[in-house]
Order: structure tokens, then sequence, then C-alpha cells
């Protein structure tokens, strides 16, 4: 099956990484060559910590390599897809411009899915002639770690078109787990007031960014704390996703977080910025908290 993977980011990167290695040819898309260039350079890096663990060869490596192709044409990059990923920023007018200029580049079989956080799936897919063919195809961060593909059925999205998505995810070594079209899906929706609940906390002095990080790491068995796991998804695409809450839904409960708000305008955006709750350029793997929040 040719995919081929919009944005080539966070999740692009490891998107492209998963449906490479399982033998699928790939291309990566982004509207820059720097973007493909470091997308690619993350790729490899990845692909070598797993032949230093002995759970890939290298030249199993070197073929999935060999299966990824850029380009920041967008036309060209879809004229012979099967499957194309949409992985770009999480911002709602993008991704329906995308999703028109797609629909009418892409071969009239190809499946068009989305890998959004929370947008809906139905509204992305009516600006398309083939809502049937369009999907949510939500990857988990980070995507060659990560077991869940979260697939997302659109109002019109077709039996057939999920059954082949959620047996392509099976293919590629994912689980994946149906769910419905409304905001946040099942995923974000309990995820993202939790964080956004973490970060009110940290506003109103309850606690700081290491002892609310502890106390839900160690108090609740998570793998990692709620403003850690903001700076890893992003804090721009966790203000982004509260916000398709809040319309979504009417509640206040989802009124993202002043100090959220402001990070976000201050560019400090966590890991991918090089600062969030947490500073990453000390080089360190100790987690160093943010000079301003430093007590
Ligand atoms: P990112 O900011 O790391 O990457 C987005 C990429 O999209 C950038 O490289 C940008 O240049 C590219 N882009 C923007 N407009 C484009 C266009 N018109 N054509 C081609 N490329 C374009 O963001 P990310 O974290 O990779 O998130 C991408 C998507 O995945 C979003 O919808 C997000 O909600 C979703 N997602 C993110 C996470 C996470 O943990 N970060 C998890 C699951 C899903």
């Amino acid at each position: 099956m040719n995919i081929s993977v919009i944005g080539a980011g966070q999740m692009g990167n490891g998107i492209a990484h998963v449906f490479a290695q399982n033998g699928h040819p790939v291309t990566l898309i982004d509207l820059q060559q720097p973007n493909l260039d470091q997308a690619l350079s993350t790729i490899a890096k990845n692909l070598d910590r797993q032949v230093a663990k002995g759970t890939l060869t290298a030249e199993a490596k070197a073929a999935s390599l060999g299966r990824i192709t850029t380009t920041s044409d967008t036309a060209a990059g879809v004229k012979q897809a099967d499957l194309v990923v949409e992985a770009a920023t999480e911002n709602v007018d993008l991704k329906l411009r995308i999703f028109k200029d797609i629909d009418a580049r892409a071969p009239a079989g190809c499946i068009l899915a989305t890998n959004t956080s929370s947008i809906s799936i139905t509204r992305i897919a009516a600006v398309t002639a083939r809502p049937a063919n369009v999907i949510g195809m939500h990857f988990m961060n980070p995507v060659p770690v990560m077991k869940l593909v979260e697939v997302i059925r659109g109002y019109n999205t077709s039996d057939a078109v999920t059954e082949s998505i959620m047996d392509l995810s099976t293919a590629i070594g994912k689980v994946p787990v149906e769910v419905h079209d409304y905001a946040g899906f099942v995923s974000n929706r309990i995820l993202m007031p939790m964080i956004n609940e973490a970060i009110e906390t940290l506003f109103q002095g309850v606690g700081g960014v290491a002892e609310i990080d502890t106390v839900m790491k160690l108090g609740m068995a998570h793998p990692m704390g709620p403003l850690q796991l903001a700076d890893f998804i992003g804090l721009d695409t966790c203000l982004a996703i509260l916000r398709v809450l809040h319309d979504g839904f009417g509640n206040p409960k989802y009124a993202p977080c002043p100090l959220l708000v402001q990070m976000v305008a201050a560019g400090k955006l966590g890991l991918k910025s090089g600062e969030g709750f947490y500073t990453y350029t000390t080089g360190s793997k100790d987690l160093v908290v943010a000079s301003t929040f430093k007590k």
C-alpha cells in the first residue's frame, strides 16, 4: 500500500517510520525542506536505537529508510497514494484546506485519514467529495513506541473503510480501538481536562511543577506527570485541543487555563521549542524545571 504522510513534525515522522518499517513505500510531505531533513534524521536516529536494542537489524533499518521519499509538493506527493495520513498542525482551517486540496489530487479510491487529536472527522470529511473514505487514525506519541491507534468513524465513514484501517493498524503492530466522532474522541476528552487541571493547580500555587508531577507519578502510577506530558505533546497542541473541547461542548469546564494560553503566546511550547514547564536544553536526562517556575 502506498502511504503519503502530510506534516513531518513529531507525529508525521513517527507515522512515516512505522509504515516504512512495516514494508510500505512512504511519501513524507511538509512545507519546508528543512522540516523534511530534520524528520529523516529523527527517523534514522530512532531506527538506530532499535538496532542498538537488537529489535531491528541494520539491513531492516536501511530498507526502512530506503522506502521513505520526501517532497514539499503536496499535489505530487499524494498522486499515487492508497492512503493519506494527514499529521499537520492542529488547526481546523488548515486541515479543511489540506483535505479539500488532497481530495482533488489523490486517486478516487484513496482513503484520507487524519491524525487530528480532536477536530471533527465529519467536518473534515464534509469538505471532500468522498466522506465515506475519510476517517480518523489517531496515533499516540511517540508513534514507534505506543501501541494504540484510536480509529475514529465520522458520520459518513463506511464500514469497509473502517475495517480496512482497523486491519492495517493491526498489520503494522498497533492495537486499534474504534470510537465515535465527538470532540476529543475518547483519549483527549479524558486526558486534556486532567492536563488543564494540573496547569490550573500550578497557576493557583497549590503545588510546584515537580510536586504536581510527582503526586501523579507516584500517587497514581502514571509513567509521566501531566505537566511533563503536556510539554511532550506540545503546549500549542494542548491549547488547540482544549479549544475544540470548549467549542464542541460549550461547557466552561474545558476553558484553557490562562497560564497555558500565556505560555503558548510566549512561544514556550514544551519539548519542541526547548522549554515549557521544564527546560530541555541542558543535555541532561534529569528533568529540570524551567526557571520561571523555580521557587
Ligand atoms: P508539529 O508541530 O510537531 O508538526 C506539524 C508539522 O506540520 C510541521 O512540520 C509543519 O511544518 C507541518 N505543516 C503545517 N502545515 C502544513 C501543510 N499545509 N502541508 C504540509 N505540512 C504542514 O505537530 P505534531 O505534534 O506532529 O502534531 C501533528 C498532528 O498530530 C496534530 O493534528 C496533532 O493534534 C496530532 N497529534 C499530536 C500528538 C502529540 O503528542 N504531539 C499526539 C497525537 C496526535
